[in-house]
This record gives C-alpha cells, sequence and structure tokens, in this order.
C-alpha cells in the first residue's frame, strides 16, 4: 500500500499550482465583488490543456484518470481560487464523461473536443424546483416530434448557464405512470444553448457570485434528434455512471478550500499579538486548528481511495458517498474555524476567510447533501431497510 503521490502526479499538481499563482487573492476578491465570470483564469487552464485532464487522448484530452482530475481541483481550490476557480471549470474536466462513456464515436468527435479544449462552455441542467434531490420524480418534458425534440418546463440551480454554449439536459422523455419503473422515461441530451427558447434568470446567492447559478425556463426548445445521448430513456443511468467520480471531485475541492483557510488561519496566529503574545500560541486557537487540518488530511485519504478505486474500474459508490460526506463536513469546520481565529477581522472581506465560509456551503450542499450521503451508506454499507 503506498500512500505518497508518483513523480508525474506530483508535477500535475506543481504545473496547474503554477498557473493558479499568476491569480492572487486580490483577483478573486475583485471577482467576489463584481460577480465577473474568471475568463482569464479559465482561459490560462485551457491554453495549458488541464480542461481535458480527464478526457480520452483521441479526443484532445490528456486521458488521465479521476485522481489526477482530484489533484487539479483540490489545487485550483486551495490556491486560493476557492469555488469560484473550481466551479467555472468544474464541467469542462468531467462534465461530460457520459458522452465519453455511452456517446456514439460520431457525439464524442463532435463534443469533446471543445470542451476539453475550452472553446466551449457547458452547464448541466438536472435540478428541478419541485424535486429536489428526488431525481427520478423530474417533469421537464422533452417530447419527440419526427427528427427532433421538443422540451418545456423548468430548471433551478443551473450553474454557468449565463455563460453556456451548451446545455447538458436531463429530460422526461416518458411519462412517469408510464414507465416501469421511476429510473426509466429520463433521457440525456447534450445540444445547443438556444437563448431564444431558454430563458435565463440569475438567483442571487451567498457566495461564487462569478460563477453564476440560475433559473432555466424552456418554450418549446428543439433538440435534434442526433444530440440525444445513448438509448431515450436510460438517461437516469448514464448519470448515475457520473455521479460516483463528481462526488470524489467536489469532495477534492471541499479539501482544497479547507487547507486553504486552515493555513491562513495559522499565518494569521503566528502574526496577531495580543496580550503580548501571538494568538497561536493558545491552545484554544491552536487545538481547532490542528482538529480541522487532521480531519482533512482524513477526508483526502478517503477521495484518493475513492478515486482510485474509480480509476482501476472497481465499484466505488461507499467510498465517493464517504469522501464526499468528510469532506463537506470538514471543509465547513475548517472555514469556520479559520473565521474565528481572525475574531473581529475574520469578519472583513480583506482577509478572505469569510469568502470561502460563504464558498464552503457548496460542496456541502451539492451535488448531494450529507443526510443523502449518509443514508446511502447506512442503506448500502450498513445494510439497513431504505429510509426515502
Ligand atoms: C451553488 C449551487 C450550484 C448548483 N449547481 C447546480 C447545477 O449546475 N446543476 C444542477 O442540476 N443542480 C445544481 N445545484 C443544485 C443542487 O444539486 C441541489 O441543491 C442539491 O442536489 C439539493 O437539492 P435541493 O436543493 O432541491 O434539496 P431538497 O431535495 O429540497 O432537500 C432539502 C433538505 O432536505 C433534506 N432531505 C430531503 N429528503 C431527505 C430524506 N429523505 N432524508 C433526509 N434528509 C432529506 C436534504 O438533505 C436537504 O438538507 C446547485 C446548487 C447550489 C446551491
Amino acid at each position: 500500500m503506498n500512500f505518497e503521490l508518483t513523480e508525474e502526479q506530483e508535477a500535475i499538481r506543481d504545473a496547474v499550482a503554477a498557473i493558479c499563482a499568476r491569480f492572487d487573492d486580490d483577483y478573486w476578491l475583485a471577482r467576489d465583488r463584481d460577480g465577473e465570470f474568471p475568463h482569464d483564469f479559465y482561459d490560462a487552464l485551457a491554453r495549458e490543456g488541464w480542461l481535458g485532464v480527464c478526457t480520452p487522448e483521441a479526443h484532445g484530452g490528456a486521458g488521465l484518470g479521476i485522481t489526477e482530475a482530484a489533484l487539479v481541483m483540490r489545487t485550483i481550490s486551495e490556491s486560493g481560487a476557492g469555488m469560484t476557480g473550481a466551479s467555472s471549470v468544474h464541467i469542462n474536466i468531467f462534465g461530460l464523461n457520459p458522452v465519453a462513456v455511452f456517446g456514439t464515436e460520431e457525439q464524442k468527435a463532435r463534443m469533446l473536443r471543445p470542451m476539453a479544449e475550452g472553446r466551449e462552455k457547458a452547464c448541466f441542467a438536472v435540478t428541478e424546483p419541485n424535486t429536489g434531490l428526488n431525481t427520478t420524480q423530474l417533469k421537464l418534458r422533452a417530447i419527440r416530434q419526427g427528427d427532433k425534440y421538443v422540451v418545456n418546463g423548468q430548471k433551478v440551480w443551473i450553474s454557468t448557464a449565463q455563460e453556456a454554449d451548451r446545455i447538458l439536459l436531463l429530460a422526461r422523455t416518458t411519462p412517469l405512470e408510464e414507465v416501469e419503473k421511476p429510473t426509466r422515461g429520463l433521457s440525456l441530451f447534450y445540444t445547443r444553448f438556444d437563448r431564444d427558447r431558454i430563458r435565463v434568470r440569475e438567483i442571487e446567492k451567498m457566495g461564487r457570485k462569478a460563477v453564476d447559478s440560475n433559473e432555466l425556463f424552456f418554450d418549446e426548445f428543439e433538440i435534434p434528434a442526433e444530440d440525444l445521448i445513448g438509448e431515450e430513456g436510460r438517461g437516469f443511468e448514464y448519470i448515475l455512471h457520473g455521479m460516483n467520480p463528481e462526488r470524489v471531485l467536489i469532495a477534492a475541492e471541499a479539501v482544497g478550500l479547507g487547507m486553504l483557510a486552515v493555513s491562513r488561519a495559522a499565518k494569521y496566529a503566528k502574526e496577531r499579538i495580543v496580550f503580548n503574545r501571538p494568538i497561536g500560541q493558545n491552545q484554544a486557537i491552536q487545538h481547532p486548528l490542528a482538529k480541522c487540518w487532521a480531519e482533512l488530511e482524513a477526508a483526502w485519504m478517503m477521495v484518493l481511495a475513492a478515486a482510485s478505486q474509480y480509476d482501476r474500474g472497481l465499484p466505488c459508490g461507499a467510498a465517493a458517498n464517504a469522501a464526499k460526506y468528510l469532506a463537506g463536513e470538514a471543509g465547513f469546520s475548517a472555514c469556520e474555524t479559520a473565521v474565528m481565529a481572525h475574531g473581529g477581522f475574520g469578519y472583513a472581506k480583506e482577509y478572505h476567510v469569510e469568502r470561502y465560509l460563504r464558498e464552503v456551503f457548496i460542496p456541502r450542499i451539492a451535488p448531494i447533501s450529507p443526510q443523502l450521503c449518509l443514508s446511502y451508506l447506512a442503506e448500502r454499507v450498513l445494510g439497513l431497510p431504505k429510509s426515502y
């Protein structure tokens, strides 16, 4: 058993960190204020090929694994870019996995390269206002009419829809009452984002202002039939296939942000003198930070375990859910502890940790809540009755 990164993995981390170092705290604070998408950061990563880290080589990527992608995402988040930086590229890195796995050769050739090279941006639309985490109940309808599908309905929380050229969309093609089981009847599409037919309304939110999240309203939105991924009615299965690695990547982002917060707080605690000594000399400051580091490090080990299982083709549901749960909680705890270690200054934007605290709610809540991660473990690992 070896817990070390390989030389190649270390080189990946260092190369991504070197790009991120060009975007300092002032850059991310400015994006938090003005809400502008970090285009230059996105372009810098695209130029050096990092958006295609796990896209197959035949389609313009590096063909590496989720382990390497997790390293990239942790490094971005930990650099100070936080969830703003991570979310700006997240979908390019892994979002088109269902196309890579279930798409035809023609679709892969057409769809993967522009995303891997950063020439196109996309959004991923699953969540609906009245469905929540119960994905099988999705209602947005896509009805086949000849060689196209016509879509009507609503989605919510869809990130990067203001910027997107494309949309990966999960829609109901057979009404729920007519399917043999609730996981059937949903279909997956990857298609052009037609702003004449999809109205986008931004949701004003707590953090990550520069990466928008939106309500989408579809009105007679047409999708060419050749943009259906895989078979009609099996979209839920295709999405499930990508859920574990997505959880791993989000967990890596949470660990990165948490580690950043802890290192910020430790630095501040060494410099801040109160009662004639650094506040970091007090165990009441030291111990919570040390505990956060230990929790984050443990979560990271679980991220690597889950990523390694996925990359070796092993079942990784338990490890991926455990990693997502542990990293979300540890990341949150670290950011909160970092604010408290800064005292009043933790509440000031110029010390950055309040921004991390606002952003770390994202990997805690999405794409699946801590409660549902625990429900998965209770049911699938402990064999307890399904509770939902
Ligand atoms: C910033 C941000 C960006 C996002 N980006 C995207 C995106 O790009 N695309 C996309 O499709 N979605 C996106 N989402 C949506 C996100 O995936 C959902 O918010 C998340 O899946 C939770 O769904 P919900 O908000 O409807 O919660 P609900 O399902 O309404 O749940 C609310 C609460 O109830 C709890 N709960 C519900 N049922 C149970 C149960 N049976 N047992 C125990 N607890 C339960 C949940 O754990 C949660 O705490 C984003 C969300 C945020 C906040």
